[in-house]
């Protein structure tokens, strides 16, 4: 089940997907921080933890599957934003375009019959899944409440509600 040449980069690209969108969501972090959205700002650092965590599933899958690793450069990642509505668009445009990334592989896995990429692949479906519901729900809830300060402050207090791993 040796991986082939075109899956391998395939799956390297994705890795470096992976650990550029964990460096987005810190620069989105590093946005909060300077401000008083202490709880949007804990919400991107779960986030961006979560990122590594896919990064490093395409790290030891490859490694699994006798592939050669290979890390590329990462894109530097922006630190300002207008709101926080822009930078909740732009990480569900984010995760729109990781989601799309990884149906692009599933759809090489299917073209070559390789079953076992499919299996791996399979999580990260899921993931996606719920990834763009939560942040689609919040982008939502933030055009909702517009400029509106205590709705603002409400939303931040439950985005810094979010535990490792869990909404
Ligand atoms: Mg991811």
């Amino acid at each position: 089940m040796k991986l082939s040449a075109k899956m391998e980069k395939a799956l390297n690209e994705q890795l470096n997907l992976e650990i550029a969108s964990a460096y987005v969501y810190l620069g989105m972090a590093a946005h909060f921080e300077h401000t008083p959205f202490s709880g949007f700002a804990k919400w991107l650092e779960v986030q961006h933890g979560e990122e590594l965590g896919h990064a490093q599933r395409f790290f030891k899958y490859l490694a699994e599957r006798g592939g050669k690793i290979k890390l590329a450069a990462i894109p530097e990642p922006k630190c300002e934003y207008k709101s926080a509505l822009e930078v909740f668009q732009l990480s569900l445009a984010h995760e729109q375009k990781v989601s799309a990334a990884i149906c692009g592989i599933w759809e090489l896995s299917a073209a070559e019959k390789d079953f076992a990429t499919q299996s791996f692949l399979k999580w990260f479906l899921d993931e996606q899944v719920e990834e763009e519901k939560n942040v689609g729900d919040l982008v939502a809830k933030l055009e909702m409440v517009g400029d509106n300060r205590n709705g603002l402050f409400q939303l931040d207090h439950h985005a810094g509600k979010r535990a490792a791993g869990k909404s």
